[in-house]
């Protein structure tokens, strides 16, 4: 897996004080889409084992609180993203007690393969849906789009 930025401090992408990370790859393409650089999956830059413990470290800083991490994109559920999130939130899961994590995806919830679906078994907050220009929305929280819904899942 690839991503394109990742930010140890972030109070716009989510919830409270969060470390935040934009992967790359998305099928998506859909139309308006601001972060088109990140479709590709080869583009950004390779997602290290040293930056997977990087991102645990800063989850557990007791100086600065993080309630938890965002992942956004490119789509943190393409398929060829998948076995490294995984491992990621199985990772924040067991090392990280009480940090939640938010993912937004553009595939819709009821129709997540069964590997998409094991991420999702780990996560707190889904926010599903392409988005869609003709249904933009700026009054939304955490949201681009109405079609987007907030599964709010533990
Ligand atoms: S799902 Fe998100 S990143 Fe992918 S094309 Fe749509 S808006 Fe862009």
């Amino acid at each position: 897996m690839n991503y394109h930025r990742y930010y140890p401090l972030d109070v716009v992408n989510g919830p409270g004080t969060r470390c935040t990370l934009f992967v790359s790859g998305c099928e998506h393409h859909c139309r308006g889409c601001y972060n088109q650089s990140t479709w590709r999956p080869d583009s950004g830059y390779p997602f290290t084992p040293d930056l997977e413990d990087q991102i645990i470290t800063d989850l557990n800083d007791s100086r600065i609180p993080r309630q938890g991490l965002s992942l956004s994109g490119g789509d943190p559920l393409y398929p060829a993203n998948i076995s490294t999130i995984l491992r990621l939130v199985s990772r924040i899961n067991a090392e990280c007690p009480g940090k939640d994590i938010w993912l937004w995806s553009g595939y819709r919830f009821q129709w997540l393969t069964n590997e998409q679906r094991k991420i999702v078994a780990r996560i707190n907050v889904l926010i599903d849906g392409k988005f869609i220009d003709s249904q933009k929305d700026l009054t939304l929280k955490w949201r681009g789009s109405r079609n987007q819904r907030i599964w709010y899942l533990r």
